[in-house]
């Protein structure tokens, strides 16, 4: 097969430009911060390196030659720019540059200046090491997480492995630089990046969109006020747990809490109180929490808290930490401090395939049976009892 010079230089032309304006499309979209303008001017300075290279018939060496393929390192290294930018790292101005510097010097000695596969092996090797950077800093970072980064990856992996395999051809089969038609060695210099560069434009979208989505969702889950799960946060994530006991037939308890009147701290103290009296209630929370154990706030002064693998009388004996630690020290508001209480239901699933749901409703009536009890105290469901018949604005 033989291809026209022109017309695949044309093509990379083509195909360069489009990807940088499909990435400064997405830029201006807000689909996910500055890494976007990075990959696009990799992508135009990649499309002026080469529009130069393929004027070589025309423009003397200098332009054609030296700074046609300084422009192309450039371009690698502003997509190693952009990756850092993606994962909120410096950029390394110098690293960038240095790659573009090192040709422009090394085009300075006669051997270099003489011999094109010379200069496909340098510029090889400085893509090749550009692009393994590049992939190490995808595979470092929060990208490695989404799926089109790991995509990414492999991609930058693959084209590492062909910029390296540019160095035995142009060693095999001498470049036939300068003829109207090409073989594959200029396949591999041409269509290659061509087709990699399509492929990469696309993953660095999808994955720029990915982490937006992401993002998008775990803030869905998320209380603004107090930082843990929302109720819808919480449900996913204690389904999770439930899921995983159930298969392994373990017991898991879920505690049900609720500020003791906490209508009253909004009265007296006023609203902002109340605020801090819940982000103060929560952290007292998470700090005699376990890490695997799901907490949420599920309704206004209300919280549930899912974990696996505790009998009743572990899980009554955690609630009365929990309840011990609230009531053990008042919240300090603009120096007046405010006592703070909880009540707690406490319910417990053993190998029974009760679903979190089920289990709060349990936890809810031991709940409602803590309030009636005078409060700041913790109740055990009794799950063999049927339920309290509970009056119309009971607590939960
Ligand atoms: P009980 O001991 O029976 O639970 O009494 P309570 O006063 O805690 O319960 P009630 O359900 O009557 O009142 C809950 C109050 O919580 C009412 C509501 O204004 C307040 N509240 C709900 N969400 C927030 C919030 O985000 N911030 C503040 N400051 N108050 C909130
Ligand atoms: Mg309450
Ligand atoms: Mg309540």
């Amino acid at each position: 097969m033989s291809f026209d010079v022109g017309t695949l230089y044309a093509a990379m032309v083509l195909v360069f430009a489009l990807v940088g304006l499909l990435l400064i499309w997405a830029w201006i979209q807000k689909e996910g911060g500055n890494a976007l303008i990075w990959w696009a001017a990799s992508f135009f300075v990649s499309t002026s390196g080469v529009v130069l290279l393929g004027d070589w018939d025309v423009l003397p060496d200098l332009w054609s030659v030296e700074v046609a393929l300084s422009l192309l390192v450039l371009g690698h290294g502003l997509i190693w720019a952009g990756v850092r930018s993606f994962a909120g790292r410096s950029i390394p101005w110098f690293g960038i540059l240095g790659g573009a510097i090192v040709w422009m010097i090394a085009y300075q000695t006669q051997e270099v200046q003489g011999s094109t596969d010379d200069r496909v092996v340098i510029m090889s090797l400085l893509a090749a090491l550009y692009t393994a950077v590049t992939a190490w800093e995808v595979a470092r970072s929060e990208a490695f997480a989404l799926r089109a980064g790991r995509a990414a990856f492999g991609l930058l992996v693959l084209h590492v492995l062909l910029l390296g395999l540019r160095i035995p051809v142009a060693d095999v089969f001498p470049l036939p630089f300068r003829e109207t038609s090409v073989d594959l060695h200029l396949a591999l210099l041409t269509i290659e990046p061509m087709l990699f560069a399509v492929a990469l434009g696309y993953m660095l979208l999808v994955m720029t969109r990915e982490r937006m989505e992401r993002r998008d969702h775990m803030a869905a889950l998320i209380d603004p006020l107090t930082s843990i799960l929302n109720r819808r946060g919480f449900f996913e994530a204690a389904g999770r747990v439930r899921s995983r006991s159930i298969k392994h037939s373990e017991p898991i308890a879920a505690l049900l809490l609720d500020l003791d009147h906490f209508k009253r701290v909004n009265d007296t103290h006023g609203h902002a109180a109340g605020d801090e009296v819940l982000r103060a209630s929560v952290a007292r929370i998470r700090e005699t929490l376990r890490t695997h154990d799901v907490f949420g706030r599920i309704g206004g002064e209300e919280f549930a808290v899912v974990f696996s693998e505790v009998d009743e009388t572990d899980a009554q004996a955690f609630a009365e930490r929990l309840r011990a630690r609230l009531a053990a020290e008042p919240v300090v508001w603009r120096d007046v401090p405010i006592e703070v209480s909880v009540s707690i239901g406490v319910a417990v699933a053993g190998a029974s395939e009760k679903r979190v749901e089920a289990l709060l409703e349990d936890a809810d009536r031991a709940l409602y049976e803590a309030k009636r009890r005078g409060r700041n105290c913790v109740v055990l469901a009794d799950t063999r009892r049927r339920p309290i018949d509970k009056p119309a604005g009971g607590p939960v």
